[in-house]
Parts: C-alpha cells; sequence; structure tokens
C-alpha cells in the first residue's frame, strides 16, 4: 500500500483575546491509500481542527501536512484550489447543502467550481450521467429533483456524500458524519461508508462515539492534543 496522506508534528493554537487554546500538539498520522481510518477523540478534543488541517481548509501553525509525499504548504495558490476540489472530499455533521438547489444540482456543485465556464457546458452531460449514478448508488436515484428540505437527515448525508465524491477526490474526509442521526439511520451511513472503501475509497473520519468508529479498520484516538500510542 502507498502513503496517501500523512501528518508531521502538527501544531495548532487558537487565541481568543487573551486566552490561548491549545488543541493540536504535534499531531503525527499516516493513511495508506485504500485505508478507513477513524479518529476518535472526546467532544472539543480538536477532531475538527485536525481533519480542516488534513484537507488544508486551515493552517497549521507549525508542522506539516503531505498528500501524496509532496508538502501541501508548498503548493500554489492554484495547486491549492485542485487540491481541495479535486484531490479531497468533505463531508459535515450538518450536511452543508444548498437549500434552493435541487439533489442533483447540490451533487454537481462541485464539478462546476472545477471546470469553469466553458469547460461545464462541454462536459455537463457526462457530469450529470455521473452525479445520477452516484446519487443512485446511494439509493437516491428517485430524489434527484427533491430540494434539501423536503429529505430525511439520512438522505441529505448522503446526498452530501455523493457531492463529495462528485470530482472522484482520492480521499474522503468526513467530521462526525452520523453525528446529526438517530442510531439506524447513522448505520445506514457507515454502511454506505464501508461499501465505498471496499470499492477503493480512501476515507478518514472523526468521531466522538466509539461504537462507529468500531467499523472502521483502523482506531486512532486523539488525546491531550496528540495521537495515543496504541
Ligand atoms: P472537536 O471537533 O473534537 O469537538 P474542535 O476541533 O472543534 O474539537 O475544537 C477544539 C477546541 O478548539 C475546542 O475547545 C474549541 O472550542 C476550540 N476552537 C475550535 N475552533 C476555534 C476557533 N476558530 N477559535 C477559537 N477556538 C476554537
Ligand atoms: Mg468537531
Amino acid at each position: 500500500m502507498s502513503k496517501i496522506l500523512s501528518a508531521r508534528k502538527l501544531f495548532k493554537t487558537y487565541r481568543l483575546g487573551a486566552a490561548r487554546i491549545e488543541v493540536l500538539k504535534g499531531v503525527d498520522l499516516a493513511v495508506e491509500a485504500g485505508q478507513f481510518v477513524a479518529v476518535v477523540g472526546a467532544s472539543g478534543s480538536g477532531k475538527s481542527t485536525l481533519l480542516h488541517l488534513l484537507g488544508a481548509l486551515d493552517r497549521p501553525d507549525s508542522g506539516q501536512v503531505f498528500f501524496e509525499g509532496r508538502p501541501v504548504e508548498g503548493f500554489s495558490a492554484a495547486r491549492l484550489n485542485r487540491f481541495r476540489n479535486r484531490s479531497v472530499g468533505f463531508v459535515f455533521q450538518f450536511y452543508h447543502l444548498l437549500d434552493e438547489l435541487t439533489v442533483l444540482e447540490n451533487t454537481l456543485v462541485p464539478a462546476m467550481a472545477a471546470t469553469g465556464v466553458v469547460g461545464w457546458l462541454r462536459s455537463r452531460g457526462a457530469q450529470t450521467a455521473r452525479a445520477r449514478a452516484l446519487l443512485g448508488r446511494l439509493g437516491l436515484g428517485d430524489r434527484l429533483r427533491h430540494k434539501p428540505y423536503q429529505l430525511s437527515g439520512g438522505e441529505r448525508q448522503r446526498v452530501a456524500i455523493a457531492r463529495a465524491l462528485m470530482n472522484a477526490p482520492p480521499l474522503l474526509l468526513a467530521d462526525e458524519p452520523t453525528g446529526n442521526l438517530d442510531s439506524e439511520t447513522g448505520r445506514g451511513i457507515l454502511e454506505a461508508l464501508e461499501a465505498l472503501n471496499r470499492d477503493g475509497q480512501t476515507i478518514v473520519m472523526v468521531t466522538h462515539d466509539e461504537r462507529i468508529a468500531g467499523r472502521a479498520h483502523r482506531v486512532v484516538r486523539l488525546v491531550d492534543g496528540v495521537i495515543a500510542a496504541t
């Protein structure tokens, strides 16, 4: 297996006025291609902070994130945009779907962002076919024209997963993807993630729920700002 993602000695402190919150104090992590890794930790332990650093939504104070062996820190602005749009897909606890757009349109947003207007006009047919296939695979084939507010929580999260996968990112990052769902519905989301992983999708999921984490191949614990030895 090859290493797709690694983090070396990540430090992150938030400053609010005079207060300093030291969240990450030297996190080391390596993820192999094809793995399903769960990062567990108590609420407030820095899981979302870590995931944001891994997906380059935020920068560490010090330390480095490597994607396919290259330091993200060294990426140009254009390369960084491409990384965020094509290399990683994000799934959040509260879905973050656009309420004015249909299920199909929400799923297509990353493809539109990736191509620009001319490219989009050229590739729209193929992209729409891909979005439909993804949504069908996630059990939403008969919800394409629904708006997010017309869906259940579990359905919304499945749309968010389809959207995250639209540009076929090698890495899926999920932040408490079942955190807003009842346990039965959450199980359905986990099964969807497991099925994707069986087909080769690399997944890093953070959660405070040990039972959920138990479904992943590998569980690492974030305790006191570092990954606890296992
Ligand atoms: P988790 O996802 O594990 O619940 P977070 O990474 O969201 O934890 O937050 C870790 C700690 O950092 C918490 O104490 C939180 O209040 C604080 N924190 C998170 N984001 C910010 C921010 N933007 N500014 C200040 N403090 C923050
Ligand atoms: Mg969080």
